[in-house]
């Protein structure tokens, strides 16, 4: 596998990669390495593709300083996992790479009620960091296609837009949430939890669950605020939102007759780690 600092020597590998008549597939990341991003490299080598990982902890995405500081940071382990994954490059730029000195963070996309719900109420201006970053690694990767999780799935949807807006032509490929044992989504974030919490934070996944098996008619509300007052119950669970919404305007669904595409939301503190995951209930 190659690794890449410059976006020179990157530009070289993937312009030999072109030329020989080879594709090319993209999954951005912060690192920490997990299964969940691994499973990413592995749809995009089934592409039949020359697979990219890159790794930027993109501090223009952080709305909270001390979540910066404590993103864990495994480079070494990460370049060990992605070549074991059959990952044909990895990129991990310097911060002027990506932001070079006087040329700005990019356009500024406006995404209307996308980003103001959910993960835009709680992380103001994130989704800003988040479109900035992506814009600007797939004008260096130049990809045919990205990968990116469910795992974050309005995340999803703003990259969706912003591909959109900005006429990219990359195809979007959404991957499903790779889970622990337990059902607990994998994150990057979770090696700080400790063990008794990471066991315990199986919960949240058994909430969202608990509302695909339960939902019918218009009990939507009342099962977000039923699942809202199990997480608060629960010592050291602190959920910030707990939503029913549809999966393309993410706006709030109250019966499941009002959408062919319905996805419940969550965001929960554990100690003092923030959780997300959310499930798809009807598609
Ligand atoms: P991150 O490094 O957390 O920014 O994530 C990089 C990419 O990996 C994003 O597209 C995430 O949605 C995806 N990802 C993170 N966790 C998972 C997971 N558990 N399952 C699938 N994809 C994931």
């Amino acid at each position: 596998m190659w690794a890449f600092h410059r976006l020179s020597t990157l530009k070289d590998f993937l312009n030999r990669q072109r030329a020989e008549g080879r594709s090319i597939g993209f999954v951005p990341t912060m690192g920490a390495l997990h299964e969940g991003h691994l499973s990413l490299i592995r749809r995009s080598k089934d592409a039949q593709e020359v697979a990219i990982c890159s790794i930027f902890v993109n501090p223009t995405q952080f709305n909270d300083p001390t979540d910066l500081l404590k993103y864990p940071r495994t480079e070494a382990e990460d370049l060990y996992l992605l070549h074991q994954t059959g990952c044909a490059a990895a990129f991990l730029p310097s911060e002027p790479e990506v932001y070079p000195a006087g040329q700005g963070v990019g356009p500024d996309f406006r995404f209307g009620v996308l980003d103001k719900t959910m993960e835009g109420e709680f992380r103001p201006g994130h989704f800003k960091g988040v479109a900035q970053v992506v814009h600007r690694l797939l004008q260096m990767v130049e990809p045919d296609s990205i990968y990116m999780g469910q795992k974050d799935f309005q995340q999803v949807a703003i990259v969706r837009e912003m591909i959109k807006q900005a006429n990219l032509p990359v195809r979007l490929v959404m991957c499903p949430t790779a889970r622990e044992e337990n059902g607990l989504a994998m994150s990057s974030r979770n090696v700080r939890l400790s063990g008794a919490q990471r066991s315990r934070a199986a919960l949240i996944y058994e909430m969202l669950q608990d509302v695909r098996a339960r939902a019918h008619g218009d009990n939507l509300p009342a099962l977000e605020v039923e699942a809202l007052q199990r997480l608060r119950g629960e010592p050291g669970f602190r959920p910030e939102y707990f939503s029913v919404v549809d999966g393309k305007t993410l706006q709030p669904v109250r019966s499941l007759a009002d959408s062919d595409y319905v996805v419940v939301c969550v965001a929960c503190w554990v100690g003092d780690v923030r959780l997300i995951d959310n499930l798809i209930i009807k598609e």
